[in-house]
């Protein structure tokens, strides 16, 4: 655990069904006169995603929409947004979706104000000029993006993943309405949701965990473990999607102020090389990493076994620890996660270039429990076989 503390997030967040109606009010605040609107292909075809176009029009915003975004962007579709949004002169953005919509949607604001191209920009605080406002509506539950500093890409050509982080990307507003999720199938709730989760548990056992993360992860854990099964049995189940985004939203909060850890930093391969999915790639290697990571945070998982539900209180702190593994293990099979690499068809032949590649994500290695070597993740991807 550090001494300094820091969080930052948003600079406003609205939460609770129908919240997406206070749009036109929230558009006005921000003095927004034309709106640059990005969604993602799938989601763009809901109802929900016409109810926010109608919403717009009533309200006689002027908008251009950009739907263009498909999971796991490209750099190169952010550019292509800016370019849009500068043709037209929009000075406002909204955006709608996952993780993958709303992180276009937070570097085309950057991009309309600062020269280059949204590579030059990954990296740590590299953007030099603020954006234009920006307002982020999630669609899963999900990523956090609504509330952090990061807008996420894979460069699919050089087979990496990185971040453009800034302080210029924090959204003006984050506006979280659960109706918004119920569209969301069984495997995105689940993969989604074990994301945020493991955002969360990633926070608690990052050196960087502190007071303030602590709370938010607690709650986050809690929340996403009592309601994710609910949510994939039964997506129309409002109380528990409520809970769900609520949980990832407080997960977003604890990355934002304790980063995450080696699991993340390992996952981001699978989609670099291989397209999997954020969430998919996260899940399938969180029980591995936290098999290795056990004897750096023995209190910290024998915490997370109680809020999972198991009753620690008859055996000792190895022992309890071992049971967040178990819980963990029982979750992500109970929502219908896969438990293997083979499972993907990743060739086991990549191991050794994956994990060169996962010690470049270095804010995620460097925030983890137990020290990470390239020869620690090799054996780790190893197990994941
Ligand atoms: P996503 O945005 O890629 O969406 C996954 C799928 O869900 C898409 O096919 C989309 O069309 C569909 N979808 C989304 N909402 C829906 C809804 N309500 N109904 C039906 N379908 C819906 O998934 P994600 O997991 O939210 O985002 C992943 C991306 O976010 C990755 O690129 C990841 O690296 C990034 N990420 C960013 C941060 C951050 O802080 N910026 C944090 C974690 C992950």
């Amino acid at each position: 655990m550090t001494s300094i503390m820091s969080v930052q997030v948003a600079k406003k967040i609205l939460f609770g069904e129908g919240s997406v109606e206070l749009l036109p009010e929230e558009i006005k605040l921000l003095s927004g006169k034309k709106i640059f609107l990005v969604m993602d292909d799938g989601f763009s075809r809901t109802t929900m995603a016409q109810k926010i176009v109608t919403i717009l029009k009533e309200g006689e915003f002027p908008y251009i929409l950009f739907n263009k975004v498909t999971p796991e962007p490209e750099p190169a579709w952010a550019d292509e947004g800016a370019d849009l949004a500068r043709k037209e002169k929009c000075n406002l953005v909204v955006g709608v979706g996952g993780g993958s919509s709303m992180d276009v949607a937070k570097a085309v604001a950057i991009l309309v104000t600062n020269n280059g191209k949204a590579v030059d920009y990954v990296g740590l605080e590299k953007v030099t000029r603020p954006g234009l406002p920006t307002i982020m509506i999630p669609t899963t539950a999900g990523t956090g993006s609504e509330v952090t500093f990061t807008a996420v890409f894979t460069m699919r050509k050089t087979r990496s993943k990185g971040g453009i982080n800034s302080r210029f990307l924090y959204p003006d507003l984050a506006l979280l309405d659960p109706e918004l999720t119920l569209t969301l199938p069984p495997d995105i709730t689940a993969a989604t949701g074990m994301d945020a989760f493991i955002h969360a548990l990633e926070g608690f056992t990052s050196v960087q965990a502190n007071p303030l993360s602590d709370t938010f992860a607690r709650e986050a854990m809690t929340t996403i473990g009592n309601n994710v099964r609910l949510a994939v049995a039964n997506g129309n189940n409002r109380p528990a999607r409520r809970k769900m985004l609520m949980g990832s939203l407080l997960a977003g909060m604890t990355l934002a102020s304790a980063g995450v850890g080696a699991c993340h930093a390992l996952a981001y391969p699978l989609g670099a090389f291989f397209d999997i999915p954020h969430g998919l790639a996260n899940a399938v290697l969180l029980p591995y990493v936290m098999r290795y990571n056990i004897i750096g945070a023995l209190a910290r998982y024998a915490e997370v076994a109680e809020i999972l539900g198991a009753d620690t209180s008859e055996f000792t702190l190895r022992e309890a620890a071992d049971m967040a593994v178990d819980e963990v293990s029982i979750l992500l099979e109970d929502v219908g996660m896969l438990k293997t690499l083979g499972e993907l068809d990743i060739p086991e032949s990549s191991i050794k270039e994956m994990a060169e590649a996962a010690m470049k994500v270095e804010r995620p290695i460097a925030n983890n429990p137990r020290i990470m070597t390239k020869e620690s993740a090799i054996s780790i991807y190893k197990e994941a076989f």
